[in-house]
Order: C-alpha cells, then structure tokens, then sequence
C-alpha cells in the first residue's frame, strides 16, 4: 500500500474527518442518539410512543387538573368558522384559539388575514378521574393526527407527538438516518452549495450539471472547470458557512452539540470534548460500540502529528506531508496485517516532536505483523530502521547503484557510504567554528501586532542580510507568519501601496528600506502548460535558441 503525498486537488468533497473515518462514525453517533430540532423554531422533535403519551398525562393529572387537546389549525389564515361547526357537530364544547379558551357558542368568526391557530378540548382530567386517561389520549391523537397538547390551570401548554413533528409549526421530519449528515448524499447536502461548502461561480455551477454524450466533450469541460477552480477564489457558502449541510442535519444534537460545531474542532479538541460526553439507558448501550472508535482514529491523528487539524478541514487543502500522514492515520485504524507499506519522506515538515511521534507509530504498524519501507533523508528514520538500503555514489547517471546495506552499524562502517560516513561523525556547524555576532546588523526587518491565523499579536524581528529560520511544532503558525505577514507586508511597502486590505493580520511592519526585491520558492507545480521544462523556466533555452539562430544553415 503506497501512501503518497499526493494532495487531493479541485472539487474534491472530502475532509480530514471523512479521510479518517471519524465522520462515519459521527455520523451513526448523530443518527443513533442525536435529537432533531425545527430549523425555524429550534425546537426539539421527539416522538413519543401512545403509552408513553398516556403516562404523561396521568402524571401531570396527579398535579393538578389539566384539559387536553387535539390541534386542528396550525398557523393559518382565515375565518375558520367551518371549524367551530365542526366541532359543534363533535359535541365539543371549547375551542382553545390563538392562546385563549373560548366555548364554542361564543365563537365569532376570525380574522381573515390574519395566521390562527385553534385546538379542540378534547376532555378534561384530575387525579380523581385517572383512569380516563387512556381513551382522552387515544381520541386526542385522533382528532390530532398524532399530536395533542396538554393545558394547565395556569394556562401552561406541553405538546405529545407521537410524529417526527415539530410542537410549534408542525413541520414534519424523517426519522434520523446517517445519510442525513452525509454531504456526498443529496439527504444531508446543503442544497445551495451542493456539499462543497464553497460557490465559486453562479454561472459555472450549473454548467457543472450539464453532461454532453460526447466522452471528448466532456473530458474537455472537466478540465476547463478544474483550471476555473484553481484558478478562481472560492467564496464560503453563505447558506451552510461552509459546514456543507442542509439545515436540517444542521440542527440535530447530541447533548446540545450539532455535527459541524463537532468537525469546526481540532482533533484534540474533538478528544476533550468526545470524553465529556454521557450518555444514559439505550443511548448508553449505542454510544458504547461508537465513542472508542472515534476516540481512537482521533488519537491516531495527534500520533501522526495532526491534532491540531480542523476535523472539517478540507483535505485538498491539505499540505503533502499532511495529506500523507492522515492516510497513515486512516491506515492505522485498518488493523491489516501482511501489508506493505510503501512511503516516500513521510517526516517531511514535521517538528523533532511529532517526528518521534511519527515513528512510534510506524514501529507501532511493523508491530502488528506489516513491512515497512521509507524513502527518507531524516536522520531519527535512519537511526531507527532495521534495514538500511543506501543508492548511489553521486546524482543522476553518476548514481543508480546500491553502495551499502545492512544495519546502521553495517552503513557507518563502509568505506564507500556518503551517509553513512555523515552518521558516524555529523559535520558540525558553522563549519568555521563560529558564528557572526548579531551585534554587527544594522536594519532589522520589523513586525509588530501580527494577527493572521492563530498568531496572537506577535511582534517579531529579522535581520537583514542574515539566514534566519521560523521553527516551530506543527500548526504552531510558522507559515502563517512567513505567508499572511512577512510576504504581504513587505510587497506592499515595496510596492509603496498604503496599508489598507491587510490591517487585520499586523500593525505595522518596518525595516523594509534596505530590501531590494522578495521572491517566494515555493514547492508548487512550475508552469500552467505541460510544455514547461526546467530548462525553459531558467531561461537557459532563450540563450540556446539564440546560439542556434546564429549558426550557418
Ligand atoms: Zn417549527
Ligand atoms: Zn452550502
């Protein structure tokens, strides 16, 4: 199994929680033991069997006398005296009309434009008359089509549903289902961004759903729109904020949380919050099979060194090394064993800390019985390895050969193995000995009140004309400040602009004077054409085509 760094690019719907299968598991937890709320009244739908309606009542009876009703109108406008005969012809005799009791031979008819809601008294109960309460629900469910309502002495209304219905406006709800919070599902996907989470383009959005019979076609359109992702800035959908649900999966709970202020956490915060939880009864029973599966893949990501990742966090957005590291944490979960994993520089952009993690976690997947094999030029990697296979002598043509073999041991003691020779005795830095005192700079480059990201008002300097590194654990905010800060700050102030648009990431940033230019080296793909070579992009074939010009046909 190679596990690539590949990063997920254009379109793509998945996430660092779907990535991990943490969000299946959510999903199930929100399913199994979430409460539906009414998007609009945010209000809890529950429903409730007959017998536990019945039991209600005779409990609240015992409290005190209580009428019980069927509601007939719900928010409607109109006259509703067809509903007064109604009940007449029924035998009853009160109505309960927008949140007053009015017997049915005072009834006068309503307000036509105006929205009403009426109930039927049904009966009335205490607790002398207990035993009534058995048929009172019955016919109250009845006449309610499955909702009835109870009223107190001091005018106190409880409603029992024994539908997925909302208690204010009666909307009705699916029982909970996982798809309901999948965003690749069109039960769970907000239907305004279609579960990207992002709009990039009225126009472009609909022409995504137009398929041609022409395989070329479409081909052709498909790589048109993946250019116009890359090349577009994607805005956040202003329905779902980018949490890619419908409202309605938007507004189940599970003990007060919804699905996506879950995946808006870390993965360690997510564990915090995963062992707060309690549940009680059958939910207990549910929760039981699931929270370990969830605790577990979470503490997988923070061994590979991605606990500070945003379980919603989309995975193209993903670096290369942190794309690589959640497949491993996937991985871990798997529980395989025979498998051989293949991975290419797995350490790359970690910190000493998450490396040693890292590795515990490699040694932890040789352990359960699987093969192992690391492309890597760190030197903790090497110094843990059983086997060590060194190529080369040189780069290139100059290369291609196996110099070495064996344990670490066997590699220091060749005489012909550059790394091994570098893991006996590591050439120490600065190699003249010392360093230039800092005393000597003149102009340091400024930069006060740095708040991109999760930067915390930082105020920091560098020296002009010197080597210097941002060093930091991971997600600690070291690109943040070489990216949002340091490279807008110093284009702008080349570029003599004002300081306006970036006022919210720094204050001020000075010291720029003696900087003549800023380039970033990037790892990103050179060239939008495939016709790009690292010798047109050095420019070094501008000057070959000029010599060939020059030469005699
Ligand atoms: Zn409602
Ligand atoms: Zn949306």
């Amino acid at each position: 199994m190679a596990i690539e760094q590949r990063v997920t690019r254009g379109g793509g719907k998945s996430t660092v929680a779907t990535v991990t299968e943490v969000y299946h598991f959510l999903r199930l937890l929100f399913a199994k033991t979430g409460t539906q709320f009414c998007p609009d009244c945010d209000l809890p739908v529950e429903k409730q069997s007959p017998a536990a309606i019945v039991k209600q009542i005779e409990t609240a009876a015992k409290k005190g006398a209580l009428k019980v009703l069927s509601p007939v109108v719900k928010a409607r406008k109109g006259f509703h005296t067809d509903v007064a005969r109604w009940a007449e012809r029924q035998a009853f005799d009160t109505l309960y009309v927008d949140g007053a009791l009015i017997p049915i031979a005072q009834f006068r008819r309503l307000e036509r434009f105006k929205e009403h809601s009426i109930a039927v008294v049904v009966g009335v109960i205490d607790a002398k008359r207990i035993a009534k309460a058995r048929n009172l629900a019955q016919r109250a469910l009845e006449i309610g089509r499955g909702t009835a309502h109870l009223l107190d002495s001091k005018n106190r209304l409880t409603v029992m549903s024994t539908e997925m219905s909302c208690p204010n406006c009666g909307r009705a709800f699916e029982e909970l289902d996982p798809r309901l919070f999948s965003f690749n599902s069109p039960h769970g996907a907000c239907e305004e961004c279609g579960g990207f989470g992002e709009i990039w383009d009225q126009e472009f959005q609909t022409a995504a759903e137009e398929t041609s019979d022409s395989v070329l076609e479409n081909e052709l359109r498909a790589e048109r729109e993946s250019e116009w992702i890359d090349a577009t800035e994607a805005h956040e959908c202003p329905s779902c904020h980018g949490s890619r649900l419908n409202a309605v999966a938007r507004h189940v709970r599970v003990r007060g949380q919804t699905i996506d202020q879950f995946t808006n956490l870390s993965a360690s915060e997510a564990a915090r919050k995963i062992d707060k939880l309690k549940f009680h009864g059958t939910q207990q029973t549910i929760a039981a099979d699931l929270i370990p599966e969830i605790r577990q893949r979470l503490r997988f990501m923070q061994n590979v060194g991605l606990g500070y990742l945003a379980l919603g966090r989309s995975a193209k957005t993903l670096s290369g090394g942190e794309s690589q590291r959640i497949r491993l944490a996937a991985q871990l979960g798997s529980n395989l064993r025979g498998v051989l994993y293949v991975l290419d520089e797995p350490t790359i952009g970690l910190h000493s800390r998450d490396n040693l993690r890292l590795l515990d976690t490699l040694a932890a997947l040789r352990e359960k019985g699987n093969s192992l094999v690391i492309v890597e030029h760190d030197e903790e990697t090497m110094r843990r390895a059983d086997y060590i296979v060194d190529l080369g002598p040189r780069a290139g043509s100059h290369g291609g050969e196996v110099v070495a073999t064996g344990t670490l041991r066997d590699l220091e003691r060749s005489k012909n193995s550059e790394t091994g020779r570098c893991l006996k005795t590591p050439l120490s830095h600065p190699t003249r000995k010392s360093r230039r005192s800092l005393g000597t700079v003149e102009n340091w480059i400024q930069v006060h009140g740095a708040r991109a990201n999760n930067l915390k008002d930082v105020d920091v300097r560098f020296p002009v004309g010197r080597l210097s590194v941002i060093t930091g654990i991971s997600g600690s905010g070291k690109s943040t400040l070489m990216h949002d800060v340091l490279l807008p700050a110093v284009i702008e102030q080349l570029e003599k602009r004002k300081r306006s648009g970036n006022g919210d990431l720094f204050k001020l940033v000075s010291g720029t004077e003696e900087i003549e230019a800023i380039y970033e080296v990037d790892q990103s793909p050179i060239g939008k054409t495939s016709r790009s070579t690292p010798g047109t992009y050095i420019k070094v074939f501008d000057e070959i085509r000029n010599l060939y010009a020059q030469l005699p046909v």
